[in-house]
């Protein structure tokens, strides 16, 4: 497939996928329609990139679906000027989307491997303000906190007690929120110390796994 087959398979997929389900933040939207999702994932299933479903990125991790980054993403309320935390880079695509729409991002994932190729598939695309780091995401970034939105793309019994600590007074965390194999979407506020919560969509991710998610 050619470049510009992909972004006609990228447009096809905000104008049907998203706009239809209600997305509705024009910078969301853009960034759907600009990031190269398909150079985030192996050679053999880039056909597949532009599809509604989340897709196989080895180490028996995925990339999300489309429409549940965009959800979250829409969830942060980002404008532009904020430092943003993601807790399960994979891929990178979440983290490349988010560097579309905020100042800088903070990436963070256990699995080594991975955070590698997402570190340098960010960089051949030319993301110069996402930092990749290869640890347990659970316990945050303490050094680099407070952070004015946090995004959690693994699903997560708890909103971890660290990662609240590092939320800045007004800010906000979207994450999946509930069992091992099913969650609902969650955005907390932080008002006056304290996390207020909200419930959206139903959604199933792969688990976040550290010390302040579950244990293995
Ligand atoms: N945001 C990703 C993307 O755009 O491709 C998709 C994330 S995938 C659904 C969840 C990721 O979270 C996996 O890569 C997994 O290894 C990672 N993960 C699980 N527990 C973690 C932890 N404690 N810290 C950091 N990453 C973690």
């Amino acid at each position: 497939m050619f470049v510009e087959d992909y972004k006609r398979l990228r447009d096809l997929m905000v104008e049907t996928q998203l706009i239809p389900r209600g997305i509705k933040d024009e910078r969301v939207l853009i960034a759907m329609r600009k990031v190269p999702r398909h150079l985030f994932m192996p050679e053999s299933i880039r056909y597949s990139a532009y599809e509604d479903m989340a897709l196989p990125i080895g180490e028996g991790q995925t990339i999300s679906q489309p429409y549940m980054v965009a959800v979250m993403t829409e969830l942060l309320e980002l404008k532009g000027d904020e430092k943003v935390l993601e807790v399960g880079t994979g891929s990178g695509y979440q983290a490349a989307i988010l560097a579309e729409l905020a100042r800088e991002v903070y990436t963070i994932e256990r699995i080594a491997s991975l955070a590698e190729k997402a570190e340098a598939c960010l960089k051949d695309i030319g993301y110069e303000n996402v930092y990749v780091i290869a640890s347990d995401g659970t316990i945050g970034l303490p050094d680099k906190a407070p952070f004015d939105r946090i995004i959690i793309t693994a699903a997560t019994p708890v909103l971890p007690e660290p990662l609240i600590g590092q939320l800045k007074e007004g800010g906000i965390i979207v994450a999946p929120v509930g069992e091992r194999f099913s969650q609902i979407l969650v955005r907390g506020k932080k008002e006056e110390g304290v996390i207020v919560e909200e419930y959206h969509t139903p959604c199933v991710f792969v688990p976040l796994i550290g010390e302040y998610g579950w244990k293995g």
